[in-house]
């Protein structure tokens, strides 16, 4: 489902640290409601790039616009208002161990967007119910599978309202036979038009449901196209091997 406004752009964007060049040169665009899938070695900057969309890493240089907002612009007080537009979902959960399922998802909403408790509630439940968990509002969530627990994390960034959502590697903590629940809840958000940006090494699910795939190797984008070109025919040597490895 590829529409016509672009939700995320990256121009540009370097990132250093001390003297090691981590990204370089990445340009990048997501339009609204596109899956864009980024593959890549382990220490190719896959997470460094996803951490700067919301400046959770700090860029070297280069620009990156979210919604039409140069989020790279912001001064550092105000980056709370912007990272409530930035869903963000890594591979360990990070629910509060001590609150149910529903005060979790409860939270951030009355606490950053100081949406009233009601409010908050329902919005929850709506969401919980999005990732297939409504039932288990009143749960702990030590009582959950890492699946389920990867859902709540995931209803709880989407109660927020963001305007993206960026996966970093949101299966790889979960033991196989979890991993689906997980996909479905992404591929269902896909459907309803949610522009998301994923790190991830579920290619069957990337053949399957993303627009677009990114391989990057190194700080760069080495190649990117739709999945049938990045899998079906890779261009470059580095591309060509790290398919080898992985399938
Ligand atoms: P990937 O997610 O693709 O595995 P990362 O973005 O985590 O890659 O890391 C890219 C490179 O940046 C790696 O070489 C890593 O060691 C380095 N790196 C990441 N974070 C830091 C940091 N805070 N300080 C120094 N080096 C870092
Ligand atoms: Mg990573």
């Amino acid at each position: 489902m590829t529409q016509g406004r672009t939700m995320l752009e990256i121009t540009a964007l370097e990132k250093r640290f001390d003297q090691t060049a981590v990204l370089r040169a990445i340009d990048l665009k997501v339009r609204e409601a596109e899956l864009v899938f980024v593959i890549g070695p382990s220490g190719s900057g896959k997470s460094t790039m996803l951490r700067c969309c919301n400046r959770l890493e700090e860029p070297t240089s280069g620009a990156i616009m979210i919604d039409g907002q140069r989020i790279t612009d912001i001064p550092r007080r105000d980056l709370d208002r912007m990272r409530l537009k930035v869903g963000m979902v890594f591979q360990g959960f990070h629910l509060y161990p001590h609150m149910s399922v529903l005060k979790n998802v409860v939270l951030a909403q009355t606490k950053a967007l100081k949406r009233p408790k009601a409010e908050a509630e329902a919005r929850a439940l709506e969401m919980l119910d999005q990732v297939g968990l409504k039932h288990k509002a009143e749960a702990m969530p030590n009582e959950l599978s890492g699946g389920q627990q990867q859902r709540v994390a995931i209803a709880r960034a989407l109660a927020l309202d963001p305007k993206v959502m960026l996966f970093d590697e949101p299966t790889s903590a979960l033991d196989p036979e979890l991993v689906g629940s997980v996909l479905k809840v992404m591929k269902d958000l896909r459907a309803k038009g949610m522009t998301m940006l994923v790190v991830s090494h579920e290619m069957a699910f990337a053949r399957e449901a993303a627009d677009r795939v990114v391989f990057m190797d190194g700080g760069y984008i080495v190649e990117q196209g739709t999945p049938e070109e990045v899998f079906g025919n890779p261009k470059s040597d580095r591309l060509k091997s790290f398919l080898a490895r992985v399938s």
